[in-house]
């Protein structure tokens, strides 16, 4: 995930520390990574994706960021249920700045599921933190100094449709004056304050955010309403956090066949069909719904001021409503020319697969408990890797195979988008499974790819007996 190429704003940083935030962190560098030790626990983060990332440019983030982080993230947990540890338990938390130009939060757990974990890893990439920097900023000067307003910043990323993609958006950022400053800060606050309490709803209230059956963007969204119900009442209104997402929606509509080229070459989607839930755009104007939902049944909360809430909402919502940029030209031209070939991604979201496979060679019975219920088994959210799963679930050993795992999909209505989704899958798995064995087969009612490396295997099975589905299988050993 070495990209300098998409890190676009160079971020003049040495006026952002807060005196508030001076505290001695304990943070260390890895790799492109600061890792900032949260929380001590018994657990330890996989980091080894850190290792294959530059960590130029890294040294301007240390000093405050880490501070900056693990307040908001401090904040976060105890606005989620009340006490430090109450959402991580015992469990040890590393919160992680990784250098990437693309902006991105997820939470990670070496088990198979948040419950069975014992140790959290929250990355946040230094492209998210540009962007929160810069959001807030213009957003805040818009009215003053419009030239270095969020309106014109976001004017400079939609210039870049039908261009080349290799580009640089000069950074919007200035000298700001004091007062403006601690707004900036107490703003940016309040957005890692929201993006943090995201990620520990999906540890406190699961994988869906205590749903089932929904849409990959219906699922984040859900884990959105958590957070904004547990994150809101800081004093600072929920523009800060609708204006981020609005700039995120711009840049990923601009870079969207670009960055799906970069995470998964070989299926040929788009950014915004891999991960179908960042369209920001919808849970940018989902959280206005919210901020007026509360505004409504509590008119004393700070952000429900009148007749304030009102203008900032209306100007919010007129920034949701901007038309977002067409892609700029994904040329193989543009591609050589970047610091980053296509594919650099691709090696990080293979990391759940080799979850799977590396369980394979154990037991899922155990991890299957006692659960007779199909509705009660585990659910695993393999989103992430591959784009449209509904879900994964773990079943013991049956008659006819050892215990296994099935990750279904969202049954497509046409033959024909059937038979492309388990083309890409297929292509996504073979990518993810270097130097496994492979073979297909074809009989009347399936086709499927088969995946074998020693005792381990693995196989995306398009089923057409009982009506159309796609299915990723990794079994145990027998
Ligand atoms: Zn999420």
């Amino acid at each position: 995930m070495k990209i300098k190429a998409h890190s676009f704003l160079v971020l003049l940083l040495s006026f952002v520390v807060h005196p508030s935030f001076a505290q001695n962190v304990p943070a260390t560098v890895r790799g492109g990574c600061i890792v900032i030790a949260a929380r001590s626990g018994s657990g330890s983060s996989d980091l080894s994706t850190c290792d294959r990332i530059q960590n130029t440019n890294l040294s301007v983030y240390r000093g405050w960021a880490a501070d900056f982080l693990l307040a908001a993230f401090d904040d976060a947990e105890r606005s989620t249920c009340g006490t430090i540890r109450c959402a991580g338990g015992s469990r040890g938390v590393d919160l992680v700045i990784l250098n990437s130009g693309f902006a991105w939060a997820s939470v990670s757990f070496n088990a198979m599921s948040i419950q069975q974990s014992k140790q959290l890893t929250i990355f946040i990439s230094t492209g998210l933190i540009d962007f929160v920097e810069a959001a807030t900023t213009s957003y805040l000067v818009q009215s003053d100094d419009p030239a270095n307003g969020l309106r014109a910043w976001l004017q400079r990323i939609d210039s870049h449709a039908n261009s080349d993609c290799k580009w640089h958006v000069e950074s919007p950022l200035h000298q700001v004056d004091q007062n403006t400053f601690r707004m900036v800060r107490a703003s940016a606050h309040a957005v890692y304050k929201f993006i943090l309490g995201h990620e520990l709803a999906h540890v406190m209230a699961g994988g869906m955010c205590g749903q089932r059956g929904l849409s990959q963007l219906d699922g984040e969204s859900a884990c959105d309403r958590y957070s904004f119900e547990h994150e809101w009442s800081s004093g600072v209104g929920p523009n800060m956090v609708i204006v981020s997402l609005v700039a995120m929606a711009h840049y990923h509509s601009l870079l969207n066949e670009r960055l799906g080229a970069l995470i998964s070459p070989s299926s040929g989607l788009a950014y915004s069909e891999i991960f179908p839930a960042a369209d920001w755009r919808t849970r940018a104007s989902r959280i206005a719904d919210l901020w007026v939902e509360e505004c409504q049944s509590d008119t004393t909360a700070p952000a429900c001021k009148e007749p304030l809430w009102r203008q900032l909402l209306a100007d919010a919502r007129r920034y949701i409503n901007t038309p977002l940029p067409a892609d700029c030209n994904d040329s193989s031209r543009a591609r050589t020319a970047e610091n980053n070939k296509a594919g650099d991604l691709e090696g990080t979201l293979c990391g759940d697969v080799k979850t799977f496979t590396d369980a394979a060679t154990t037991d899922f019975a155990s991890l299957r408990g006692t659960a007779r219920r199909s509705s009660d088994r585990p659910v695993w959210n393999t989103n992430v890797v591959f784009a449209k799963t509904a879900s994964c679930k773990i079943f013991a050993r049956d008659t006819y195979t050892g215990a296994f795992t099935v990750c279904r999909f969202t049954p497509a209505t046409q033959d024909d988008a059937t038979q492309s989704q388990y083309k890409n899958l297929s292509k996504q798995m073979a990518s993810c499974l270097v130097g496994w064995k492979q073979s297909q087969k074809t009989s009347a009612d399936e086709q499927r790819t088969d995946f074998y490396n020693g005792d381990k295997h693995a196989a995306v099975v398009l089923n057409t007996d009982d009506g159309v589905r796609t299915e990723v299988w990794f079994y145990a050993k027998d």
